[in-house]
């Protein structure tokens, strides 16, 4: 079995254009891996790299330590399943499965056995005698995953399984789909445009743009320490508010200025003063009673109403700011006073868009 696949600075080049530059990155058996991006940031490439569609014009691929870049698609073992998976409409769930096994020459009564073992693994033995075309969608991505599955392959790429698909269907698939990940210890490789499925699902995010990989991390470090304003703002949904703000130095002391008079002080930190933002996601902002030392007034413009929470939109200054919080009666107009979760603020410097590790100090006003 694969134990580990590795890409050390692989790179590709389309017309001239690098599609990925010098990609590294390393897969644990039975890890779930999610590769994020928005489109044309070179994460089909990346697959079809590693499936062996596409060659590298620079680096490694490795398996287990071996170099593959020179291993035909056939000889590596990897399970492939696409946004347009191909299921056959006029055959059987049965025979869907039992398609690959009979390519590989699998005897009959084998294929019987592994195709029921498989259906009752994909929740699919009570639909095995239907036929493809009488299925709905989430059956049908199931006999889809079950059929590249049945080759056994050591690592399944998955390149946008979803997106054809509505959303009620794919917040029910994501669940589904890590479901039968876990129970077969499947190492997986996904490619996605959609945080809201790399976040749910993943063991780890690798976050890439304009073929570079800039963050690979866990979903809640990806969430919750992104590394630079890009990942901070691709990840989460309302997304981050990037507010701006000036910052002082002052001897050992540095004092983080929002444009509306409100100074939030912070121990020293590797930024330089000036005009910076201050990150601060949607859900770590909370409504307080009364202004007061360190709290933020707002006028409320705007409310989106998603029923089990809304979504505030409030001037802060020349700011817009928005903020989730619980239902409820409020009157567009009304002064917010706003209190920033201090251990969950981003700093991030507006020359090289870095988030910057600082520490807030007692608020003042
Ligand atoms: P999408 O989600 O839209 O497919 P992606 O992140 O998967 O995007 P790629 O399809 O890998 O991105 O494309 C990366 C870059 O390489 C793009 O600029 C694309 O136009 C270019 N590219 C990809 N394949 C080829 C090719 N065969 N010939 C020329 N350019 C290509």
């Amino acid at each position: 079995m694969v134990g580990k696949l590795e890409l050390k600075r692989v790179s590709k080049r389309f017309a001239g254009r690098d599609a990925v530059h010098n990609l590294s990155l390393a897969l644990g058996k039975g890890e779930f891996f999610s590769l994020l991006g928005p489109s044309g940031c070179g994460k089909s490439t990346t697959l079809a790299m590693i499936a062996g569609f596409v060659k590298p014009d620079g680096g490694d691929i490795l398996v287990d330590g071996h170099r593959i870049n020179d291993v035909s698609p056939q000889r590596r073992r990897i399970g492939l399943v696409f946004q347009d998976y191909a299921v056959f409409t006029s055959l059987t769930v049965r025979a869907n499965l039992a398609f690959g096994l009979e390519v590989k020459g699998m005897k009959r009564s084998e294929r019987r056995r592994a195709v029921e073992s498989l259906a009752r693994q994909l929740d699919l033995a009570e639909i095995l005698d239907r036929r493809g075309g009488s299925l709905n969608m989430s059956e049908m991505q199931r006999v889809a995953m079950a059929r590249t599955l049945a080759t056994e392959p050591e690592l399944l790429l998955l390149d946008e399984p979803m997106s054809n698909l509505d959303a009620e269907i794919r917040a029910r698939l994501r669940g589904e789909l890590r479901q039968i990940q876990k129970s077969l210890a499947q190492t997986v490789f996904y490619v996605t445009h959609d945080q809201a499925e790399a976040l749910s699902m993943s063991d780890r995010i690798a976050v890439m743009r304009d073929g570079e990989m800039l963050q690979v991390a866990t979903p809640d470090d990806i969430y919750h320490r992104p590394i630079n304003r890009f990942v901070a703002e691709f990840i989460g949904d309302p997304p981050i508010n990037l507010i701006p703000c000036d910052v002082q130095i002052d001897a050992m002391k540095m004092a983080i200025m929002l444009r509306g008079g409100v100074t939030l002080p912070a121990a020293i930190a590797a930024i330089d003063p000036g005009r910076h933002w201050l990150g601060v996601r949607p859900h770590n902002i909370q409504l307080v009673p009364e202004g007061g030392a360190g709290t933020v007034p707002s006028v409320l413009r705007f409310v989106e109403n998603f029923g089990a929470k809304h979504v505030l939109h409030v001037e802060y200054g020349d700011d817009l700011i928005r903020i989730e919080a619980a239902p409820g009666a409020r009157a567009i107009g009304t002064t917010l006073y706003l209190r920033f979760d201090s251990a969950r603020v981003l700093l991030i410097d507006r020359i090289n868009e870095r988030v910057v590790p600082f520490q807030r100090l007692e608020v003042a006003a």
